[in-house]
């Protein structure tokens, strides 16, 4: 394991550096993390955020993994994690790209034709349109391909009708990437077709969803009768659990990019700041045992993204650290969290920044913590990935496997 910048990411690192202090806010190594989770993604944050897009488009400093040809850089994958990694440093808008940026594009190279790429991919560089994904269904989510949304062709074009559900962003997003049954009568992976879908065609009814935070960061979305051009199929008919694949092994690299943890800086702070029988809580024994075995599986953390970049800096492609990362470091977000609520006593209970530490980081980060644990994979389908496909222990009873999609049961069999 090599902790340290070869001279040729050290070069890149400042050149990305020089370029950030240029246009946006450092933020003070020394200080608290700013509380930016509870942020809204309100009308001009979403200004904000394609207006700092387009800066760093035109610079040349936006999507650096992609091929030049669609609007990227060309660069490899450690260049993007030092370029994430020094824009964390500094105050930026809301990431609404993530999703387009991280998994639809890379989908849309892969499996999309010349006419599509051409069409879509620069603007999507730019972030002059934004992007979502339309997967999860109320009873689709973990098990993605048992979901219901229908597409049946109507001449050059296909009718899609159902739900989709937790679609982050989708109330101000231009398309959206969508997976449909197309073919009933075959086994549920196979009758799977994805399309791009005009998200302000008419049938297209987006509900925002209040989550307990306070905010609406995703939504239901209802298909009525939708009409969607035959040429904006991705991939073939019935191939789309395949293209479906793309965007879910893209979204785990991104998961697991974030090596998880983190906060433990802010943690240990809260701990100096806070009194427990008028001494600073750090100074109690069995706060500073919680505070060692949160620091100890923080580091954990850290060396494993660590061992990730290292095998990216040698061109390797990154193994199953991505779902320990995740594995890990979404419980432990939680964990210190609702530890930290603990540290402030009653004062743990109240979001308002006029009182509470830390401009409220915890509360925030203790209502979006359950989240983390769903979102990309929930603890359990991590567990049954790594006992699956790193410890090669049996695989689950999937008994649906080879029967046609129209005659799984739905609900409880009667006599
Ligand atoms: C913040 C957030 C953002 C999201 N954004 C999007 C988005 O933009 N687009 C999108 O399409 N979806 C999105 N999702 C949905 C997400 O992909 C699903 O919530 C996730 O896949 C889990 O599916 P589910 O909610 O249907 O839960 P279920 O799959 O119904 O799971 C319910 C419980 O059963 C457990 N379980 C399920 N199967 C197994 C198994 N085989 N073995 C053991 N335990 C099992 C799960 O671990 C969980 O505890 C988002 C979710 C969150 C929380």
């Amino acid at each position: 394991m090599d902790f340290d910048d070869t001279p040729q990411e050290a070069e890149f690192r400042a050149r990305c550096a020089a370029f950030l202090d240029q246009h946006v806010e450092k933020l003070d190594p020394n200080e608290t993390t700013p509380n930016l989770l509870g942020e809204r993604e309100d009308d001009a944050a979403i200004e904000a955020a394609k207006k700092w897009q387009a800066t760093k488009f035109d610079a040349g400093w936006a999507v650096l993994t992609w091929p030049k040809e669609y609007g990227g850089q060309g660069l490899g994958r450690m260049e993007n994690v030092i370029w994430n990694q020094e824009e964390g440093k500094y105050r930026t808008p809301a990431a609404i790209y993530s999703i387009g940026h991280g998994m639809l594009g890379p989908t849309l190279m892969a499996h999309g034709t010349d006419e599509q790429k051409d069409k879509y991919l620069a603007d999507m560089a730019r972030g002059q349109e934004v992007w979502c994904q339309l997967f999860s269904e109320p009873s689709a989510g973990s098990d993605l391909a048992g979901l219901r949304t229908s597409a049946v062709r109507d001449g050059d074009e296909w009718v899609i009708n159902g739900q989709k559900i937790w679609s982050t962003g989708a109330h101000f997003c231009d398309w959206g990437m969508i997976v449909t049954r197309t073919d009933p009568n075959v086994a549920k992976h196979a009758g799977l077709t994805y399309f791009i879908v005009d998200m302000n065609a008419p049938g297209v009814e987006i509900r925002p969803i209040k989550q307990i935070n306070g905010a609406s960061g995703f939504n239901e979305v209802f298909f009525t009768d939708v009409r969607v051009p035959h040429s904006n199929m991705v991939g073939k008919e019935g191939d789309g659990w395949r293209v479906s694949i793309t965007t879910l092994m893209n979204e785990r690299v991104a998961i697991g990019a974030g090596g998880g943890g983190g906060r433990i800086k802010d943690l240990l702070k809260l701990a100096q700041d806070v009194k427990r029988r008028g001494k600073p809580a750090i100074e109690d024994g069995a706060v500073r045992q919680r505070l060692a075995d949160f620091w100890v599986t923080s580091k954990g953390l850290q060396y494993i993204s660590y061992r990730t970049l290292s095998a990216l800096s040698r061109g390797a492609t990154p193994g199953p650290e991505g779902s320990i990362g995740k594995a890990v470091g979404a419980p432990l977000a939680q964990q210190m969290a609702a530890f930290a609520m603990e540290l402030q006593g009653s004062l743990g209970a109240v979001t308002d920044d006029d009182f509470v530490m830390q401009e409220s980081l915890w509360q925030e980060a203790y209502l979006g913590a359950p989240g983390l644990r769903i979102a990309g994979g929930t603890d359990e389908i991590l567990k049954n990935v790594i006992a699956e496909r790193v410890l090669g222990l049996p695989p689950e009873m999937r008994a649906d496997k080879n029967m046609a999609f129209r005659d799984v049961p739905t609900g409880p069999t009667t006599k």
